[in-house]
């Protein structure tokens, strides 16, 4: 068996000088990844560490580095799911914890739950050894100056030698965002998604990938027989259609083949397949 894994650094506008590190961001994230895979690890483990690499990485806009509310504040938004077997974890707007994609994975270990909001989300960490933090200890000086007023979500998608396939997804929302607002990043179907066929994650403009439940529908097209760079596309242009708006996503099939699309200037996105072919692109 094969395996494969794509990450993505978010389909938001950003400052041109930022892309390069963005994408060695994006490298280093797919290579935490690869490395699970490699061994016989599994999809999920591997999008997970690829998320935690990408939450840690304080260019972008999860865990560390997350965009502040109109509040000031930041509430993060993630989501885990298992293709093999449809099983997902999610948190939703949840202030003070390190990396919310290990929480997620949590909720989906640990819960007879798929997603979990607010002050609940920090309780069950607390209970379950998730790391909990001072919530300013995730904005960086450059959100707190307002830097880039949107900016990179993250997510992975990978092929395990089990051939069971994993996507995860991990965001602090969108900038200015009312206290208590939820995206698209941990509604399952929407933001995030992964059955037997594919598995794909989104980026962009959480209320409008929300209404197309975009992620499910890239893996339809997938399921429906087109190969997966067309099915990305297809995605793509009927959501623009749809709504005008702006998003990107990421996409894995059974086979292990890998594509991306975005109606954006920029998404950052690696892809790194079992023979060492590594695709970098901004
Ligand atoms: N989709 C994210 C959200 O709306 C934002 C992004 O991808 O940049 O929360």
């Amino acid at each position: 068996m094969t395996f494969t894994i794509i990450v993505h650094g978010g389909a938001g506008a950003v400052d041109p000088s930022s892309l390069e590190t963005r994408r060695q961001g994006c490298l280093a994230a797919a290579q935490a990844g690869l490395r699970i895979l490699a061994a016989g690890g599994l999809a999920l483990d591997a999008v997970q560490a690829a998320v935690v690499a990408l939450e840690d990485n304080p260019l972008f806009n999860a865990g560390t580095g997350s965009t502040l509310n109109r509040e000031g504040l930041v509430e993060t938004d993630a989501a885990i799911m298992d293709g093999s077997n449809l099983r997902a974890g999610a948190v939703a707007a949840v202030s003070g914890i390190h990396n919310p994609i290990q929480l997620a994975r949590a909720v989906m270990e640990h819960s007879p739950h798929v997603l979990l909001a607010g002050e609940g989300a920090y309780v069950f960490a607390k209970h379950h050894g998730v790391a909990t933090c001072n919530p300013d200890e995730l904005i960086v000086p450059a959100q707190r100056n307002h830097w880039h007023e949107k900016h990179g979500t993250v997510g992975a998608v990978a092929l395990d030698t089990h051939g069971r396939l994993a996507s995860a997804t991990s965001t602090g929302g969108v900038f200015d965002k009312l206290p208590g607002r939820i995206g698209d990043t941990p509604l399952i179907g929407c933001g995030t998604y992964a059955n037997l066929q594919a598995a794909v994650s989104c980026t962009g403009l959480g209320e409008d990938i929300t209404r197309t439940t975009l992620a499910r529908h890239a893996a339809y097209l997938v399921e429906q027989g087109m190969m997966v760079a067309e099915a990305a596309a297809r995605a793509i242009s009927e959501f623009s259609a749809a709504t005008g708006s702006e998003a990107g996503l990421i996409l894995v099939d059974r086979s292990g083949r890998t594509a991306h699309a975005r109606n954006t200037s920029n998404m950052p996105v690696c892809a790194m397949h079992a023979d060492g072919h590594t695709d970098l692109q901004s």
